[in-house]
């Protein structure tokens, strides 16, 4: 199953970078608030570069200076599998992220379950939404009760 992992990254903006492994890359978003599993709440995620694969290990520092300067760490990390269908036709991932609409579970440490990011308005921007499922949980704030790095 392809990966995904959430970098929790202290820049100028404290933002989480979003990945999900799709092509043998990683296509990453910025959840300016981070992921929620409250199926209320959509979570703005924009598309920012294309990573590699080896980056979802990556905790440190980005030195002073670079693009990004800053903490990162690895907030949450794990599997995904696509759930993307039309009808009863599973969409292969580099479609739906062409066609703008991506339904995948996850199978992490902090995240679980079903979410789909759905593109909005403009050319980057994306809502992330999680579905309501047994790991949806309303009036709760996962960044705030579980901001640790998993490593
Ligand atoms: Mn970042």
């Amino acid at each position: 199953m392809p990966i995904y992992v959430v970098q929790k990254h202290a820049a100028s903006t404290l933002h989480y970078d979003f990945r999900l492994e799709i092509g043998n890359t990683l296509k990453s978003w910025v959840l300016p608030k981070g992921p929620t599993l409250d199926p209320h709440v959509k979570r703005l995620a924009i598309q920012t570069s294309d990573h590699d694969l080896a980056f979802a290990d990556f905790e440190g520092i980005i030195p002073e200076g670079q693009y990004g300067a800053g903490k990162i760490i690895i907030w949450d990390k794990g599997e995904f599998r696509n759930e993307t269908y039309e009808g009863k036709e599973l969409v292969p991932l580099d479609e739906a992220l062409k066609e703008g609409k991506i339904t995948f579970s996850l199978k992490g440490q902090k995240l679980n379950g079903m979410f789909t990011l759905l593109k909005i308005e403009g050319e980057k921007n994306w809502l992330l939404i999680k579905h309501k499922d047994k790991y949806a949980k309303e009036n709760y704030d996962i960044t705030k009760e579980m901001p640790a790095s998993i490593e």
